[in-house]
C-alpha cells in the first residue's frame, strides 16, 4: 500500500462494521447502548473516512486512530445527558448543578414514590378525591406559623401566582432598590408584567422611604411588595422602608404586604454561626400577608416554591387556574415534604440535612479531606497544595456572605488551569472546580468523602496523561 495506491485500494482498507463490531472495546459499548444507535455512528464515522481519502490523496486510515475516535465520540454522543457531578466548586447552591442536593430522608422518600402508586390526591379515610398540598401544608403551618400554604414550580412561579391572584389588572408597588434580576431569566418587571400587575416603582436604587410607598398609594393599588435582595447588596448611603413600616401602612389602607424572601430560612442560621437570612416565621410574625421562597435554595428540597400566609389569600390562589400549570407532581411533594420533615427536629439538623450539613461542615474536616487525597498521590507529577479559601452558599442565599474553607489546588505544568480544569469537567464523573489566583482549585466542603475515590482515580489519569 506505498505509491501506487489508487484510491480503490486505500478505500478498500477501511473495515467492514462487523469486523469492528467484534472488537472489545465496540463489544462493551454495544452491551451499554442501543445497538442500532451504535451502528448508526460507525457508518456515519466510516462515510466520513471514505471522504476524507477521496478528499484528500495524502489522508492515510489507521484503524487504530479510527476505533479511538469512534469509542470516544459514541461514548459522548450515547451517554444521557443529565449526569451526576462532583461539586469542587465550593459553591453549595450552584443553580448550574441542580442547586440543593438532597437529603438522605428525602432521597428515600423519593425512590419510594417513584416505584409505587400514592395517596397524592386521594383521601385515605373517605376514599375520595383530596388535594396534593394538604401534607406538607400542615408542616409549613407548624414550621413557620402561617395560617395557609401552598407549593408551586418555583419561586418565579409563585411569585407570578401572588401577582396574578392578588394584583392582576390592578397594581402592585415595589421599591426600585428591590426590582432583582435572578440568574438571567427571572426579572421581576417581566413578572409582573405576566402576572397582569402593573408595577408602580417607587424610590430610588439607593433610597426608598416609607412616604415614597405612601405617595404611590391609589384606588389601583392591590398589593405592597417587598423584595430579599438576596444576591445583591447595595450599600453606602441607604435607606429601605422595613416590612414593619410597609406592615403598618398596608394595614392603615387595607392593602396586603407580600414578602419574597427568595432563599428563606426555616430557622434562624445564625444560631450555626452563620450570616442571618431572613427567618419566614418572622415575616409573618412582623405580619406580611404573604410570604414565598424557594424550596431548593436554603431549605435544601427538590425545585419548588413555597407560599404561605394568611387563608383568605392562599384560598384565592388554590381557586386560580395558573396553580393547576404551575403545579408540582408526586416526586417533588415527596422529597419536600420529607425534607420539611427534618425541620421538626431541628437539633439534628446538622447531620440529617444536606445542605444544613454543607453549611456547617468543619475547617478540620475539610482539612482532613484534602490531606488524605494528597497522601494518596505521592507520586502526583505536578503540585497539590492545601489552601484557605471560601465558600459560597450560593442560589442567591446569603448573598455576600462566604465561609471559610480549604482547597486542593492542582498544578500540573505546562498544562494550563483551563486545560485542567477541562479534564476534570471530562472525568466521569464530571468533577467541577473552580479556577482562582490561576490555580485550580477543588474545595472539599461540597465534596463528600464518599466522592474522594473518583478525584483520586481523575487526578491519577489527568496525570499520567500529561506526564512528560
Ligand atoms: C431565587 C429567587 C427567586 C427565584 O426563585 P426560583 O425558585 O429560582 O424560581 C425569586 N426571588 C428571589 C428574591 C430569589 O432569591
Amino acid at each position: 500500500m506505498k505509491q501506487k495506491n489508487g484510491i480503490q485500494a486505500r478505500l478498500a482498507q477501511l473495515p467492514q462494521i462487523d469486523r469492528l463490531l467484534q472488537l472489545p472495546v465496540l463489544k462493551t459499548l454495544l452491551e451499554k447502548y442501543p445497538r442500532a444507535l451504535v451502528l448508526e455512528l460507525i457508518r456515519d464515522d466510516l462515510e466520513r473516512v471514505r471522504e476524507k481519502i477521496l478528499a484528500e490523496p495524502g489522508f492515510e486510515f489507521q484503524l487504530e486512530n479510527f476505533v479511538m475516535q469512534l469509542t470516544t465520540e459514541i461514548s459522548a454522543k450515547l451517554q444521557p445527558g443529565l449526569r451526576r457531578t462532583i461539586n469542587g466548586a465550593g459553591i453549595i447552591l450552584h443553580t448550574n448543578m441542580g442547586r440543593a442536593p438532597l437529603s438522605p430522608a428525602a432521597q428515600q422518600a423519593l425512590a419510594e414514590m417513584a416505584e409505587n402508586y400514592c395517596n397524592l390526591e386521594l383521601d385515605l379515610v373517605s376514599g375520595k378525591r383530596s388535594q396534593r398540598h394538604l401534607a406538607v401544608e400542615a408542616l409549613l403551618c407548624r414550621l413557620t406559623g402561617a395560617e395557609a400554604g401552598l407549593v408551586v414550580n418555583n419561586n418565579a412561579a409563585a411569585t407570578l401566582l401572588v401577582l396574578n391572584t392578588l394584583a392582576s389588572n390592578r397594581s402592585c408597588v415595589i421599591s426600585r432598590g428591590e426590582l432583582i434580576t435572578i440568574g438571567g431569566s427571572f426579572r421581576l418587571p417581566e413578572v409582573m408584567r405576566h402576572g397582569g400587575a402593573k408595577m408602580v416603582e417607587v424610590g430610588t436604587t439607593n433610597q426608598t422611604l416609607l412616604a415614597d410607598y405612601e405617595e404611590a398609594l391609589d384606588e389601583t393599588t392591590a398589593l405592597l411588595m417587598k423584595v430579599h435582595t438576596s444576591n445583591y447588596k447595595v450599600i453606602g448611603f441607604t435607606a429601605a422602608a422595613s416590612l414593619t413600616e410597609l406592615v403598618a401602612l398596608g394595614r392603615r389602607r387595607g392593602i396586603p404586604v407580600y414578602h419574597d424572601v427568595g432563599s428563606g430560612a426555616l430557622t434562624d442560621l445564625s444560631r450555626y454561626g452563620l450570616p442571618k437570612e431572613p427567618v419566614i416565621r418572622e415575616s409573618l410574625e412582623i405580619g406580611a400577608d404573604v410570604v414565598s421562597f424557594s424550596g431548593d435554595k436554603l431549605i435544601g428540597g427538590p425545585q419548588s416554591g413555597i407560599i404561605v400566609g394568611k387563608k383568605i389569600y392562599l384560598d384565592q390562589m388554590k381557586k386560580n387556574h395558573l396553580t393547576r400549570a404551575l403545579r408540582s407532581g408526586k416526586l417533588t411533594y415527596a422529597a419536600l415534604e420529607a425534607t420539611l420533615r427534618l425541620f421538626l427536629d431541628e437539633a439534628n439538623l446538622g447531620q440529617t440535612h444536606a445542605v444544613m450539613q454543607l453549611l456547617t461542615k468543619s475547617i478540620p474536616e475539610i482539612e482532613a479531606q484534602i490531606q488524605r487525597v494528597m497522601r494518596a498521590l505521592p507520586d502526583f507529577p505536578g503540585q497539590l497544595e492545601l489552601i484557605d479559601g471560601v465558600s459560597e452558599a450560593g442560589g442567591g442565599s446569603l448573598a455576600t456572605e462566604t465561609l471559610p474553607t480549604k482547597l486542593l489546588t492542582i498544578t500540573l505544568a505546562p498544562q494550563s488551569p483551563d486545560e485542567v480544569a477541562q479534564q476534570l469537567r471530562e472525568n466521569s464523573p464530571p468533577i467541577i472546580s473552580r479556577i482562582q489566583n490561576n490555580r485550580v482549585c477543588l474545595d472539599f466542603r461540597t465534596i463528600r468523602e464518599d466522592e474522594e475515590p473518583f478525584i483520586l482515580v481523575a487526578l491519577r489519569q489527568i496525570a499520567s496523561k500529561f506526564a512528560t
